[in-house]
């Protein structure tokens, strides 16, 4: 028995904070935009109205219980304990699972990349966890007394494709809450456009996305989010789209609609974009430098967020440097090379001579060396000279191959219609 059953699973946690503080009906208006294009007419439809959160049997722990549901991803160089606090989940409760689960079998299957759903009280205290292992079992524990109990059990899932638009006016995360978007989507979307926008520092007020995704539903409850299958993104009046294509090769990537790469040689942004770091360059007052200043770029985020390769490239340098405190330097093609200063930590394996890929996490940020606060200095070279990453031109990855052009526009026609018909329910609302 999956314990999400005790709450609307579409429920995200931030959206939740939402409605109670803002009372549940208050949304509807928001939610007009909202729509279902549902590939397999046998599968459960989706409504398009917020519902405030019920639970089916009141808590003894919490009488007054919400609970939240929250989406995460393994990543590379991440540890189970790290992936539980991202979850939203206390100390208490993750150190006590680490220790209960930490070796057992459930964790063995746990992989860079998977998704895990995590329900938790307020208070960070963990009802249930689940991952999915192949195609259809679902992997996790449940809540048991003080402790956990591991589960195990196969499921019969279906996907189905769900649209969603929305209006950036304070965040993306924000804007993701008022369109029913789940924090996973949101995420991806700073991945997909992250080579031609900085979701730190590029947003602007009046932002729009539209997204196209899919969801793994089990008897009609989302068991995880999927991927997101066609996206548009407004940036400043500058419009980017991509859609999922896969390839020859297996290897799906995302292109824009005429077939050229999203992918770039480099990320916009060394610093992963969450619901956390989202927020945060409000708050912090970065140390104020220019560019010019002190060659390189400031990040406020929290001690601990991750940093990631802007590049694939060799690890020149992992150490201690003077004021930048914990460093690391890559080599990239070219006579390009990366630093990341400041950093409270290194990932597993990051030394001299490693090689690291492209959006990998290579540390963690933190105030070592000269920092006021915990902050990211990011600086970019060519040679010896220092130049602007937020300014430079930045080659893309190869196209699609000619001779696939045909296959490419098959096989993306559909999402792109839906992407259409995103965009004509978002003008609709806005009317
Ligand atoms: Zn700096």
């Amino acid at each position: 028995m999956i314990l999400t059953h005790r709450l609307d699973p579409r429920r995200w946690s931030a959206k939740a904070r939402i409605l109670a503080a803002a009372g549940a009906f208050s949304l509807f208006g928001m939610v007009a935009a909202v729509a279902t294009v549902d590939p397999n007419p046998n599968a459960v439809p989706t409504r398009t109205v917020v519902e405030a959160l019920v639970l089916e049997h009141p808590s003894e722990r919490q009488p007054t219980g919400e609970v939240f549901a929250h989406e995460e991803r393994l990543a590379q160089g991440d540890t189970f304990a790290s992936l539980l606090a991202r979850l939203g989940v206390n100390g208490q409760d993750a150190a006590r699972l680490v220790r209960e689960a930490g070796n057992g079998r459930a964790l063995r299957a746990l992989r860079p990349g998977t998704t895990v759903r995590a329900v938790t009280t307020e208070d960070g205290e963990l009802l249930s966890l689940r991952f999915l292992v192949g195609k259809d079992t679902l992997v996790g524990f449940d809540r048991d007394g003080p402790g956990f109990r591991a589960v195990q059990e196969k499921v019969e899932l279906t996907s189905r494709v769900l649209i969603r638009s929305g209006e950036i006016r304070s965040s993306l995360f924000a804007a993701a809450d008022e369109a029913d978007v789940p924090d996973a989507v949101a995420s991806q979307l700073a991945d997909i456009f992250g080579g031609d926008i900085d979701f730190h520092r590029d947003l602007r007020k009046g932002d729009r996305f539209l997204v196209v995704f899919e969801q793994l539903v089990h008897e009609g409850r989302p068991v995880r989010t999927g991927r997101v299958l066609a996206a548009e993104f407004v940036n400043n009046k500058k419009t980017f789209r991509a859609v999922w294509f896969d390839g020859e090769d297996g290897e799906g990537n995302y292109y824009a609609p005429d077939g050229k790469s999203l992918r770039k040689a480099f990320l916009r942004s060394p610093l992963e974009f969450s619901r956390v770091t989202s927020g945060f360059a409000m708050r912090f007052h970065p140390i104020l430098q220019t560019w010019r200043k002190h060659n390189g770029i400031d990040y406020g985020a929290p001690v601990g967020t991750r940093v990631r390769a802007t590049a694939n490239g060799v690890v020149e340098f992992a150490g201690v440097q003077g004021g930048y405190g914990k460093l690391v330097i890559l080599r990239h093609g070219n006579g390009i090379t990366t630093a990341y200063a400041h950093l409270n930590g290194f990932a597993s394996g990051i030394q001299r001579g490693a090689r690291v890929s492209q959006g990998e996490t290579i540390g963690y940020v933190g105030a070592t060396g000269w920092a006021t606060g915990p902050h990211l200095h990011y600086e970019f070279r060519v040679g010896d000279e220092h130049r602007n990453p937020l300014t430079i031109a930045l080659p893309a990855a190869d196209p699609v191959p000619p001779g696939q052009m045909a296959k490419f526009r098959t096989a993306t026609a559909e999402s792109l219609a839906q992407l259409e018909l995103a965009r004509g329910l978002a003008l609709a609302s806005r009317e």
